[in-house]
């Protein structure tokens, strides 16, 4: 079996909070429990969102967790060249169309005639396949590229993943209908941006070796998509591990912007890397 590798990969737009925190101390408890090595990469595709003092702040509250990682460490702003690479693989395996709907295009589409639940993926509205069938070469400057799900399926087969994390450990498969009925036609691209996160999590995770994904398990919808890219890219499997979100004490999830919780905060007032641990129950 390959060594166990795992990462944590935080998004420098704003400070590492308790969540993160628990996200980063599962991963090195886990790489620490393999006798494997936890990466960090940073998550900062998003260059309107991305700001250096954040990324500066993660080195500095890992560092006062006690945590260390193998340098250099992977920042998504300089990958462009492979994420362009993975998105020409899928355009010539004709997996890819060009989309200019906005989303109230998508809601009015949603929204006509059927009654009933209006169905949710990963990434919220499932898209309703109205630009579906439009060539590439059709493209204009401010169009997304979406994936055929349809398309992709009928190449990639059944998309099998494992879990270990505690929410919802076991082993999944989804075929096609699954696949388009819950996950829909995903943004790879995205005019300003970009490549997308699920396409960017998927080439970066196997150039770093992972083997084990340690994240929130927000993302969990997420890995389907994750483990169909893999296997379209031909990249290595990875394993998921989902951990439970950290809330407040009302219950509500920990947002970013919740700077209360942030940990270069509870620093400031003097707690320790020993405190954050007993916070999250680790
Ligand atoms: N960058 C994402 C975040 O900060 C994590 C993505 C992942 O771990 O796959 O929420």
């Amino acid at each position: 079996m390959a060594d166990y590798v795992t990462r944590f990969a935080p998004s420098p737009t704003g400070p590492l909070h308790l969540g993160h925190a628990f996200s980063a101390l599962t991963a090195w408890d886990r790489a620490q429990a393999m006798g494997g090595t936890a990466l960090l990469r940073i998550e900062d595709i998003d260059r309107s969102r991305a700001r250096p003092e954040w990324e500066v702040q993660i080195y500095d509250d890992l560092r006062w967790l006690g945590l260390d990682w193998p340098e250099p460490v992977m920042r998504q702003s300089e990958r462009g060249a492979a994420y362009q690479a993975a998105l020409d693989r899928l355009a010539d395996m004709g997996l890819i169309y060009p989309c200019r709907c906005t989303r109230s295009d998508i809601r009015a589409a949603l929204s006509a005639p059927q009654e009933g639940v209006i169905p949710m993926g990963p990434d919220g509205l499932i898209y309703p396949g109205i630009c579906r069938g439009r060539g590439l070469d059709d493209a204009g400057p401010d169009d997304a590229l979406r994936l055929d799900m349809a398309a992709a399926m009928r190449v990639a087969g059944t998309v099998r993943f494992a879990e270990t994390g505690p929410l919802h450990a076991g082993h999944y498969a989804f075929d096609e209908g699954f696949m388009v009925e819950h996950v829909g036609d995903v943004v790879l691209s995205r005019r300003g941006v970009g490549v997308a996160y699920h396409l960017a999590v998927v080439v970066d995770d196997a150039q770093q070796g992972v083997t084990e994904a340690v994240r929130g398990a927000d993302l969990f919808e997420a890995a389907a998509v994750h483990a169909l890219l893999q296997r379209l890219l031909d990249l290595p499997r990875t394993d998921w591990h989902h951990h439970a979100l950290i809330r407040d004490t009302a219950g509500k999830r920990l947002a970013k912007r919740d700077d209360a919780r942030a940990l270069a905060q509870f620093r400031a007032e003097g707690l320790g890397p020993q405190d954050i641990r007993r916070m999250v129950g680790l």
